[in-house]
């Protein structure tokens, strides 16, 4: 197959399916912008999209590279998951059997069954069920559809938020102060404007920030958008 895809064979941990799925050529990604929540903008092909590994037989779903390392032995939950879908009528509405690309609805509901799978973890991760939503807002937003974007923030905010809280192993790439900055970022994006404001300036409190200078410089600028914000809205 020539174009941004390939097909990756694999062989499901759950119930033993051998099925194709597709995955985005690395080289062929190119970023047209970078957003303020770290997602971006691409040229032609969305990664965002072919970011799920769904297994065709029984539905187990779940990150690519996390599909490749669940243990089925120790996910009794999901192993019933496995079974009950394969008990029930194909679903069609995947992009399943493979036809070509998958549309933002088809990539969204790939993410949801990824998320409702990640749940029957027996280690479930605030920061993958985060990045899982984080993933749904861009899809939305590159699709143009900003009540449904919004609605996938509430859900990535509030799991950043557990994340924060309770998360051991913070992203190396963002440390603490970018997971702060996002929650800040994305209270922001949902208009939660002094929320945001609190959520950054304790971003810039903090003594490791140096340490992460792309967050740094975020972080300033974004303080300065909803200092605006916050002038410019009407006095209630
Ligand atoms: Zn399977």
């Amino acid at each position: 197959m020539n174009g941004p895809l390939w097909m990756k064979k694999l062989a499901c941990p759950f119930c033993g399916a051998e099925f194709e799925t597709p995955r985005v050529r690395q080289g062929a990604l190119r970023v047209k912008d970078k957003w303020t929540d770290f997602g971006s903008l691409h040229e032609g092909i969305c990664p965002y999209h072919y970011a799920i590994t769904v297994c065709p037989r029984c539905l187990v779903s779940a990150r690519n590279e996390e599909f490749e390392k669940i243990n089925a032995a120790y996910e009794p939950k999901l192993m019933e998951f496995s079974r009950r879908a394969r008990a029930q009528p194909p679903k069609t509405d995947l992009g399943l059997p493979w036809g070509g690309e998958f549309s933002a609805e088809q990539a969204v509901r790939r993410h949801e069954l990824a998320v409702a799978c990640h749940r029957l973890r027996v280690h479930s991760e605030p920061g993958e069920l985060a990045g899982l939503w984080l993933h749904i807002v861009w899809i939305w937003r590159l699709a143009g559809k900003p009540e449904a974007e919004a609605r996938a923030m509430e859900q990535a905010l509030a799991a950043y938020q557990v994340f924060f809280e309770k998360g051991d192993k913070l992203p190396d790439k963002l440390g603490e102060p970018g997971v702060v900055y996002l929650m800040g970022e994305l209270s922001r994006r949902l208009g939660r404007l002094r929320e945001a404001r609190e959520y950054f300036s304790k971003v810039l409190s903090m003594r490791n920030l140096t340490q992460f200078p792309n967050i740094e410089a975020l972080v300033r600028e974004q303080m300065l958008v909803v200092k605006d914000q916050i002038e410019a809205a009407p006095k209630g």
